[in-house]
């Protein structure tokens, strides 16, 4: 795109300082896509966790590492909390003392209306508020878990609210673009409803599906893993997300997805009374509906067509495709 490569020819980085707050998959992705881009003279990291900060001091994920938020927002043009949902509010809290006035807050979080609700009442200048949610992930955890090009191609969206302040949502905008991402910009409400069917239900249905599957008393576990080559290998790597993440997703967005969940039980109703009575025409008409809707992912880019979603053995695939060390899921 011209405008990435405009963003990328330019002599002066973006920003003097960004701090990145949280350096898990996220935060260690972007940490990397902002270096490769080259897009701040100083990238400040801090994490609670005094292991995950040394990982990435290690690997030279920034210029500076730091045990709070504070230290590292100190002198910060721009703070990015890459933290689980809920813990939004406690960052924000924790930052506002040291913070610029022409400091830009903005976050990764997977749901919006909950963070600015959090985020915005604790901030000296909440106009300079910037959320945002890059629609990219994997479900792994930690500093290691993290490479450059997790945005590439991908959309991240952006909930600034009404009254935000222009040059801030165009300097987060910015920073995306040549972060590798396609930006869109929405209402923070309609974000969480979107996202609450595209992404937060079917992991819901994941951890639903894995967790029967493993309490089903006549298939024991050894069997679940053992045959597990079908569509439920796929549910199963859905269902290995990050528990704390997503308990935060599910806190945090429950009227979208209740809203959502709703209208799913109706339709999975309708194909349970589709099976009882034989209708099988019924059951073809959905399914048809619903390959096509694969094949727009994979013609707008979104996903590959090679078979299986594109994996492939780690042997025949290279170094490339081992699994990297990643954080054990954690419990809280
Ligand atoms: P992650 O790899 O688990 O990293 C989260 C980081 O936040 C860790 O360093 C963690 O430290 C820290 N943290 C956790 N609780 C905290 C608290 N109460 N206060 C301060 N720091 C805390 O998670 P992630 O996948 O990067 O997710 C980060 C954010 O990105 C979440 O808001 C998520 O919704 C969003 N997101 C995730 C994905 C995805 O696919 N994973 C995609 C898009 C957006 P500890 O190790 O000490 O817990």
């Amino acid at each position: 795109m011209a405008d990435r490569q405009a963003l990328l020819d330019r002599q002066a980085p973006l920003f003097g300082r960004v701090a990145i707050v949280g350096i898990g998959l996220i935060g260690s992705s972007l940490a990397r896509a902002i270096a490769r881009a080259g897009l701040s003279a100083e990238i400040a990291i801090a994490d609670r966790d005094p292991a995950a900060l040394a990982r990435a001091e290690a690997l030279g994920l920034g210029t500076s590492y730091h045990a709070t938020a504070a230290e590292a927002a100190k002198g910060a043009d721009l703070v990015i909390a890459c933290v689980p949902v809920g813990a939004c509010g406690p960052v924000a809290a924790e930052i506002a003392p040291v913070l610029s006035a022409t400091a830009i807050v903005s976050d990764v979080g997977s749901v919006k209306g909950s963070v600015i609700r959090q985020m915005a009442p604790l901030l000296p200048n909440p106009r300079r508020l910037v959320p945002a949610h890059p629609v990219a992930g994997t479900e792994q955890s930690g500093p290691d878990a993290g490479f450059a090009e997790l945005f590439d191609n991908r959309w991240c969206i952006l909930t600034p609210p009404e009254d935000a302040d222009a040059d801030a949502v165009e300097k987060v905008v910015a920073l995306w673009r040549a972060c590798g991402a396609n930006v869109e910009v929405m209402a923070s409400d309609h974000h969480d409803l979107v996202l609450a069917i595209t992404s937060h239900l079917p992991h819901l249905i994941a951890y639903n599906i894995v967790g029967t599957a493993a309490d089903l008393e006549e298939v024991t576990q050894s069997e679940v893993i053992k045959f597990s080559a079908g569509g439920f290998r796929d549910f199963t790597r859905i269902a290995a997300s990050d528990p704390t993440m997503w308990r935060d997703v599910f806190l945090h967005n429950k009227d979208a997805v209740l809203e959502v969940l709703g209208r799913f039980s109706e339709d999975l109703a309708a194909l349970q009374r589709a099976i009882r009575w034989g209708d099988g025409e019924q059951l073809f008409d959905v399914f048809t509906r619903t390959r096509a809707i694969r094949r727009g992912i994979i013609a707008a880019g979104q996903d590959t067509a090679s078979p299986d979603f594109g994996r492939r053995p780690a042997v025949e695939a290279g170094p490339a495709a081992v699994e990297p060390p990643v954080k054990a899921a954690k419990a809280s």
